[in-house]
């Protein structure tokens, strides 16, 4: 049986009492939680950010950012050193054991490298990582298993490229960056 919640839209659970929704509870006795992300998301569409830069320095695995792209808006998370020290740099969180990360709602104006310059996209989703260049350049890393090794798109084939990189940091340029929130642990 499949009840959808008139409140939320999600499915109640399988005996049609209550919402399964954790942000809607609806006929449930617990009160709803609060969805922080999108709380942070409707304070930034509303009040907007400031521009930033961040850098990004992978540490491969599945353990970087999803996703970077130009004119992205998501939510974002950063090292929490960065509120503490403001002499240190914003730093994307790589989500090694350090503590709760930061949250910010921001819009992605450029991703800039030393040596791939200019970047469209960077897909990390998966254990390779997949570049696109803002001149249609394309690159696959991997980041499993030799973490680094860099494969250049040629046609159909994907041989690995003559170019060594020598540092992996990312700089990326936010148009609009909302102020860092410390994550809630529901969120
Ligand atoms: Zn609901």
């Amino acid at each position: 049986m499949s009840v959808p919640c008139p409140q939320c839209g999600r499915l109640y659970t399988w005996n049609g009492q209550r919402c399964c929704n954790r942000y809607c509870r609806l006929g449930s006795s617990l009160p709803p939680e609060i969805d922080h992300t999108e709380r942070r998301r409707k304070a930034f569409l509303a009040a907007g950010g400031r521009p930033a830069r961040a850098i990004w320095v992978p540490d491969w695995y599945g353990l970087d950012p999803p996703r970077l792209e130009i004119g992205r808006t998501a939510e974002y998370l950063f090292f929490p050193a960065w509120k503490e020290d403001e002499r240190l740099r914003l730093q994307f969180y790589t989500g090694l054991p350090s503590g709760m990360p930061h949250a910010a709602w921001g819009t992605i104006a450029s991703i800039q490298h030393a040596q791939f310059g200019p970047i469209r996209l960077i897909d990390a989703g998966g254990l390779d990582y997949h570049i696109v260049l803002i001149d249609g350049k394309e690159y696959c890393v991997n980041a499993e298993e030799q973490p680094g090794q860099l494969f250049e798109k040629h046609g159909e084939e994907w041989p690995e490229s003559s170019m060594q990189i020598d540092d992996w940091t990312f700089t990326i340029e936010f148009s609009a960056l909302a102020d860092l929130e410390p994550m809630q642990k529901n969120a």
